[in-house]
């Protein structure tokens, strides 16, 4: 008797740690935490004007397509694009978004600039 519940118990532990298994993955896939979302964007978004390291407001702003890359003494390691509150996320597009910064033109979210600002 005492060991058929414990052969239920460990069988219901099992489905019930399947299940909240199940029900944490799309949350972690959304929110891209499982995703390779981090990985810097191998394309631009199609048909969108893009923010330049070598001209106009890019050049100025000494932007760079990887934030890691920057040689400006403002730069701090982990700031990024991606967590500036420039970066226009609802607009985002293929690890992309306009940022106010740059006349609204696309900056991958991998790049960083001096007039960076962190996401409140
Ligand atoms: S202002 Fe922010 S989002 Fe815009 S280019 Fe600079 S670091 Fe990136």
């Amino acid at each position: 008797m005492d060991d058929e519940l414990s052969k239920n118990l460990t069988r219901r532990s099992f489905f019930q740690m399947a299940v909240a298994t199940l029900a944490i993955v799309p949350l972690a896939l959304k929110s891209g935490s499982l995703l390779a979302a981090d990985a810097c964007p191998a394309k631009a978004p199609a048909g969108k004007a893009l923010g330049s390291p070598t001209e106009g407001m890019g050049k100025g702003l000494e932007y760079v397509l990887d934030a890691k890359t920057s040689k400006n003494a403002k730069y701090k390691a982990g700031a990024n694009c991606g967590n500036c509150k420039f970066y226009n996320t609802a607009k985002a597009d293929s690890g992309h978004a306009p940022c106010t910064m740059m006349g609204m033109k696309y900056v991958t979210h991998c790049g960083w600039c001096k007039s960076y600002a962190v996401k409140a």
